[in-house]
């Protein structure tokens, strides 16, 4: 790291910003908008700043050359389109010890500005060491996305009771265990659902507030989590969050690594899936193993590909849980029939054309026979099959027994919303081969009348997440 994030005092002194047009603008906004006191040497003598009046009584326009300026008090130094003037500046500034930041020049700056995320006591900055601001700002965009729309007021609330609370418990462990409680406990949640009343009669009415945070161990408890199909951009927020808030969390074989990078960096990963040919740990082993993890207090994510309900033996977790008695929450995903369906743009109902879906599996030849087709051969049905490769044969057999036409449309489309997303179009009839041509990897079958109107197989093309994008834009920037 070149540059450490640190959080000036603003209240310390007056920052002195030294610059011309549009860039001399800008960081006088950035700069008045955190509330700083600020004295600008306009250098193009351009003193039309445009300041609001509340602005105005925090900015003092200063007269006379900048580099005989006097720096006593200042407490840090901004060039912002001064040319060489910043240069000089900055010279000047470091010989006195002083933080300097000269626009786009890193060689004569000390320090740089982050994106900022302002949400009242709560600021985030995000740097890339000078590299490239564009990154930093999508960065902040996604961390915008995810922070709780009042995790400033939470912020606020805390400050409000810290010093009461400081008073009455001494250690600063317990004191540390007391507000964990409370911002993971119903008080935080009543705070971030926009109910501070509610929050402040709670937190009044904790007569012992060292009892509190000693009492019991922290409840722990399992989030079922639906990971989507591949692409972590399809992640929904709560799932975001589950995953950060995680102290432990247990995975399907068939969750991304780009997924699994979103899994905060201390948290156990537990690798529980199945895969083909390879005995997984059991379905019985898995839930014991949650309920232990969630009864020792600690917050369970169960991490499953696409939608923990649609043929993610959800159903029986959440009965496991049910039974020990454990505090569970379920967060839906986009199950693969949903990505696949918007990846290669088959719409799953067209109107007059298709008006029902079944959702199938089909693991095996053997699943495959004990499925009555003969309930799915109307022709405006749509038909998605997960898990039907090894069983694509017995399908097409079942579906043809049951009077369905060879020349069905059918789509096999293989890692959908992943990289290497591929997919193949064509009749019942080829099925087979189709499954052949999309080489593997978990896939789902479309079949119907709507397959027609699938877009173009361009997914061939690698389509790129959010990660390689920014991390083209680094490239770019270098
Ligand atoms: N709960 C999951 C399904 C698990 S069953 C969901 O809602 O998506 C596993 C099957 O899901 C695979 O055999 C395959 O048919 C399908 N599947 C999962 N991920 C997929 C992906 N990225 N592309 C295509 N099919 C996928």
């Amino acid at each position: 790291m070149r540059f450490l994030p640190v959080f000036l005092d603003l209240k310390a002194g007056p920052v002195v910003l030294i610059g011309a047009g549009e860039l001399l603008r800008a960081k006088l906004r950035v700069l008045a908008a955190a509330g700083a006191r600020i004295r600008v040497h306009a250098i193009d003598d351009n003193h039309d700043l445009n300041l609001s009046s509340e602005d105005a009584a925090r900015i003092e326009i200063a007269t006379g050359d900048p580099l005989a300026a006097d720096l006593a008090g200042v407490i840090a130094v901004v060039c912002a389109g001064a040319g060489d003037v910043g240069v000089a500046m900055s010279v000047r500034a470091k010989a006195l010890g002083l933080p300097v930041n000269v626009m786009d020049d890193l060689e004569h700056s000390s320090f740089i500005f982050p994106a900022i995320v302002d949400r009242g006591d709560v600021v985030v900055a995000v740097g890339t060491g000078g590299t490239s601001p564009v990154v930093a700002r999508r960065v902040r965009e996604k961390i915008e996305a995810l922070l709780p729309a009042r995790i400033g007021e939470l912020a606020e609330f805390i400050g409000g009771f810290r010093k009461s609370i400081n008073e009455r418990i001494a250690e600063f462990p317990l004191r540390r265990r007391f507000w964990e409680r409370v911002i993971d406990g119903p008080i935080g949640a009543s705070v971030l659902a926009g109910r501070k009343g509610e929050a402040d009669a709670a937190i009044k009415a904790i007569s012992d507030p060292s009892a509190f945070a000693r009492a019991d161990k922290p409840e722990g408890s399992v989030t079922l989590v639906g990971a989507g199909p591949g692409d972590p951009d399809l992640l929904t927020i709560k799932a975001l969050r589950a995953l950060q808030d995680a102290d432990i969390v247990f995975h399907d074989e068939l969750v991304s690594p780009e997924i699994l990078d979103r899994i905060r960096r201390d948290t156990t990963r537990v690798p529980v899936g199945r895969r083909v040919g390879k005995p997984g740990i059991g379905q019985d082993a898995i839930n014991k193993r949650m309920i232990e993890a969630a009864q020792s207090g600690q917050r369970v994510v169960r991490l499953k590909g696409g939608d923990p309900f649609v043929f993610g033996r959800g159903g029986e977790e959440v009965e496991a849980l049910r039974t020990a008695g454990v505090a569970y929450s379920i967060v839906p995903g986009i199950t693969a029939g949903l990505g696949g369906a918007a990846d290669f743009e088959v719409p799953l109902t067209y109107r007059h054309e298709a008006t029902r879906i079944t959702f199938l599996t089909a693991h095996k030849a053997r699943d495959a026979e004990t499925v009555d087709w003969s309930t799915l051969t109307d022709t405006k049905m749509t038909v998605v099959v997960y898990m039907g490769m090894t069983a694509a044969p017995a399908i097409r057999a079942g579906l043809f027994a049951a009077g369905r036409s060879p020349e069905t449309p059918v789509g096999v489309f293989a890692r959908v919303t992943r990289p290497d997303a591929q997919g193949a179009i064509g009749t019942l009839r080829d099925l087979p081969e189709l499954v052949r041509r999309t080489n593997g990897g978990p896939a789902i079958l479309i079949i119907g009348d709507v397959v027609r109107h699938a877009g173009s197989l361009r997914r061939q093309t690698p389509k790129k997440n959010s990660a390689q994008i920014i991390s083209d834009l680094l490239d770019a920037a270098e």
